[in-house]
């Protein structure tokens, strides 16, 4: 067998770097997404970033609005996050036992989302989902939960599970290897249909432990909530004593300092986070009411265990991110590029005749190749031109652009996102449209 070089700087261009790549990974990537089926062509291997940008493997610069799916809402490589993570890593990688370090981060997010009383950290936004379901299980001793369609909460296999066909039908799976006996627990239901979820808990409402919802929904490009829809799951489920869980991996820290709960004033019972909490290092929390928590163990029965969870160098990375985004005005001036962002997109579309729309909260947004003028349902996002999304991501990374490879991720600003990428992007986006 004649193995292909390790040695990587054979590997000078993208295109080298995903042939040699797929020698080893399956499909040459770790996460599916980033392999660009979603569009077409070749993924950009990245080398570094700054900033608002972010550089390929072939010295070219893109300003970025992926933003590692979220986590970077300061920037890449901001300065003091770098010397939080470089500080802590000089006096050892992990141990294994208790750190202070933990306890700053349970109190800081308490802090900034104060239905999080206890908190419990993980390493990935799917361990906070997977946990926090298990733990809903175990509170209510029931075994169904609700979810809606377009949603995404990682890759465990209570949520890998699609809507059986006709309404409120059994769960199946959506990837082989799920047990259909496990996806049969699992309701799929409308986002943004507050009927469905009525009529779902006059029918099962006894049996349901919890629902999960993303509070705005990031994973079918960016759907927020229509007025009542989180309020009707909050009232659903205090009338049935089923646990509400925000899934708030994207939305926390994104939408507004005390994530989609804070601005669309819902309250749930358990909150998962991920992305901004770890600053870019591998980091999830899943946390809520005192009574619901106290289940988990050492203290309850309700099993749950990391190896690395509230690794120091993660906690010290999440922590100053943490810090750094509580100064006052921080989300506004977000908001305002976000917002800055979508009408100067608009604009552009509007001047080269392109049907298109947006939409956004706080730091993220979404992007729609549509005449509709409003997106509140998985199918309304899937009736949007794919096609002219896909012409449009490929016309803008050439122009040195780089927007989530997928017309049903959300895209994200940050705080390094100035004046002058904002201005970068408009001129890309002015040929970008015309040339679609
Ligand atoms: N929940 C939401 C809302 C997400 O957007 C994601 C990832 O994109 C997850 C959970 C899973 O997080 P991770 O990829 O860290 O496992």
């Amino acid at each position: 067998i004649r193995f292909p070089s390790h040695n990587t700087d054979t590997m000078t261009t993208s295109a080298e770097s995903f042939s040699q790549a797929q020698n080893y990974i399956p499909g040459g990537v770790n996460s599916p997404v980033r392999a660009f089926k979603g569009v077409g062509g070749t993924p950009i291997f990245f080398e570094r970033a700054a900033g608002p940008h972010v550089y390929d493997v072939e010295g070219k610069r893109y300003v970025d609005y992926v933003g590692s799916w979220g986590p970077m809402v300061l920037g890449h490589a901001h300065p003091e996050v770098i010397r939080a993570v470089q500080e802590t890593a000089a006096k050892g990688l992990s141990f294994g036992a208790p750190t202070q370090i933990e306890t700053a981060m349970a109190r800081k997010i308490f802090e900034l989302v104060p239905s999080m009383a206890l908190v419990r950290m993980v390493s990935s936004g799917t361990e906070a989902t997977m946990s926090a379901i298990r733990l809903a299980r175990g509170y209510t001793g029931q075994d169904k939960i609700v979810k809606f369609e377009g949603c995404y909460h990682g890759h465990s296999d209570s949520l890998l599970v699609k809507a059986g066909s006709g309404a409120l039908t059994l769960g199946v799976p959506s990837s082989p290897g799920v047990p259909a006996s496990l996806a049969e627990h699992t309701l799929t239901l409308p986002y943004n249909n507050i009927a469905a979820v009525r009529d779902c808990f006059d029918r099962l409402g006894d049996h349901i432990a919890c629902v999960i919802v993303e509070p705005v929904a990031g994973n079918m490009n960016c759907v927020p909530p229509i007025p009542g829809f989180l309020q009707a799951l909050r009232e659903e489920c205090d009338k049935h004593d089923a646990v509400l869980i925000f899934d708030e991996v994207m939305t926390g820290f994104r939408v507004a300092l005390g994530g989609a709960q804070a601005l669309y004033g819902v309250t749930p019972d358990l909150t998962t986070l991920g992305k901004v909490i770890g600053g870019g290092m591998p980091v999830g929390a899943f946390g809520g009411k005192r009574a619901v928590m106290e289940k988990l163990a050492p203290l309850g029965p309700v099993y749950q265990a990391g190896t690395l969870s509230g690794n120091p160098v993660a906690m010290a990375a999440g922590l100053k991110t943490l810090e750094l985004i509580s100064v006052p005005g921080f989300y506004d001036q977000l908001a305002d590029t976000c917002r800055r962002l979508c009408e100067g997109l608009e604009a552009c579309a509007a001047a080269a005749g392109v049907p298109f729309t947006t939409t956004r909260v706080g730091g993220m947004f979404g992007l729609y190749f549509t005449d509709q003028a409003e997106i509140t349902s998985f199918d309304e996002v899937l009736a949007c031109d794919a096609e002219r999304f896909k012409a449009f991501f490929h016309a803008m990374l050439e122009e040195g652009v780089y927007l989530a490879p997928s017309a049903y991720e959300a895209g994200f600003v940050s705080a390094a996102h100035d004046e002058a990428a904002l201005e970068y992007t408009f001129h890309a986006a002015e040929k970008a449209f015309r040339r679609i």
